[in-house]
């Protein structure tokens, strides 16, 4: 059954990181993706960084969504950005607010994304398709689990088109945040965002961070594993491959992959999935 694709990607910083994106993305077109998004901010990267990520994306012919944070930015930064990405014929955009200090730094004139959702609707009406942040396990800076819902179905009504999700192994989170904003009048499509499991390190420092929960279940079987790095892609592999299923099953929207900006994993699963051919 197929189901629609897109992939992230970060600015990578170095020659040689450029070098080594372009080729997993070229891998990664096989599957045919409906758009790659590029982050901003993550890890310290700059604007830059993401505008000529997203360049070459498109110089390759495949849509791409440029990430774009709010925090600390004021109005006329924003409007003269967002006027380049338009110049450069970016389409869709991932509209956040961001967290300091990856955005532009102190004294902005947005405080959340809707904001941000709104300001780009105002100025430059239907010549983005957005797509905003969607936390099924709860945004970690989010007063109470309603408000925080509440805070989605603004952006949302602000003028977002749809979402793509903090990662999650819970299935039952999405499916409860989807059933909870949909009752509160939500219609957008809310796509899954998938983390494939690479590196324990890694994944436990991101999912602190961001308030992702990793089940006891997985979290022990992955510590378990020490540094055996082949055990713990080859579970994390079956992990990730078995949630992808389920939420295809369940008929999501589409599946988008933090890809880390490697294409093995995510091709892996995909493979898995029967989404890509297996020679791919
Ligand atoms: P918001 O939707 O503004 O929410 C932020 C917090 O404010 C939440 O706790 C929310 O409940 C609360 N809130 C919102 N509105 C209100 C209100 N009216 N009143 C009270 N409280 C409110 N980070 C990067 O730096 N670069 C990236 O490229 C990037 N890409 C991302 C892509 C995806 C798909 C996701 C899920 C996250 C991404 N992030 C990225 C992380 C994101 O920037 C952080 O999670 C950030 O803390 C929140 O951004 P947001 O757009 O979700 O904020």
């Amino acid at each position: 059954m197929a189901v629609p694709l897109s992939f992230e990607f970060f600015p990578p910083k170095t020659p040689e990181g450029t070098a080594k994106l372009r080729a997993a993305r070229q891998r990664l077109y096989a599957a045919g993706p409906a758009f790659c998004s590029v982050t901003y901010g993550a890890g310290g990267s700059t604007q830059e960084g993401t505008f000529a990520t997203v360049a070459e994306i498109l110089a390759e012919g495949v849509p791409a969504a440029a990430h774009f944070s709010c925090i600390g930015a004021t109005r006329e930064r924003v409007r003269a950005q967002l006027s380049t990405l338009q110049a450069m014929g970016v389409r869709r955009l991932v509209a956040l607010r961001g967290d300091l200090p990856s955005g532009y730094g102190l004294g902005g004139e947005f405080t959340y994304a809707s904001d941000l959702v709104a300001f780009i609707r105002a100025e430059f009406g239907a010549a983005f398709h957005i797509e905003v942040a969607a936390y099924p396990e709860m945004h970690p800076q989010a007063r109470s689990p309603q408000a925080d819902l509440q805070a989605f179905v603004a952006k949302v009504r602000a003028g977002a088109d749809s979402a793509i999700t903090q990662y999650f192994y819970n299935t039952d989170a999405y499916f409860r945040f989807v059933d909870d904003v949909y009752a509160l009048g939500v219609d957008v499509p809310v796509v899954p965002g998938i983390m494939p499991i690479t590196n324990t390190a890694q994944l436990m420092r991101f999912s602190d961070a961001c308030g992702a929960e990793i089940p006891r279940w997985i979290r022990l079987r992955l510590q378990a594993y020490g540094d055996d790095v082949a055990s713990i892609r080859a579970f994390g592999l079956e992990v990730v491959t078995d949630l992808c299923d389920q939420l295809r099953t369940a008929g999501v929207p589409g599946l988008h992959f933090y890809t880390m900006n490697q294409a093995e994993p995510t091709l892996e699963i995909l493979r898995r999935l029967d989404l890509v051919p297996h020679a791919t």
